[in-house]
């Protein structure tokens, strides 16, 4: 079992260096978790420091698929308000 970086990582490298396992590491074109190494931090801390560093919603994916920091548990902004805004900002 493993957690997934996926494409809205910045590369801002703030999870390469708290990896207990050292499972993270640059790829093209974001960080890219290792599989093989990744223990989900199970044995070392309560919960994945990759993403409990992480300061992008949605970067980081458990080993279901689902975001560990999912939209607004980050920023506060409930997700359906962002969109709102959103769509108010590109009709403009
Ligand atoms: S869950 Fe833990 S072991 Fe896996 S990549 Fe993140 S920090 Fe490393
Ligand atoms: S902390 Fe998040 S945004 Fe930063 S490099 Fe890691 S996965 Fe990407």
């Amino acid at each position: 079992m493993a957690v997934e970086i996926v494409d809205l990582c910045v590369n801002c490298w703030a999870c390469v260096d708290v990896c207990p396992s050292d499972a993270i590491s640059e790829g093209k074109p974001h960080m890219l978790v290792n599989a093989k190494k990744c223990t989900e931090c199970e044995g070392d801390y309560a919960d994945p420091q990759c993403a409990s560093i992480c300061p992008i919603e949605s970067a980081i994916l458990d080993a279901s698929g689902l975001a560990i920091n999912p939209p607004g548990s980050l920023t506060g902004i409930p997700p359906e308000r962002l969109q709102h805004t959103m769509n108010e900002i590109q009709a403009r």
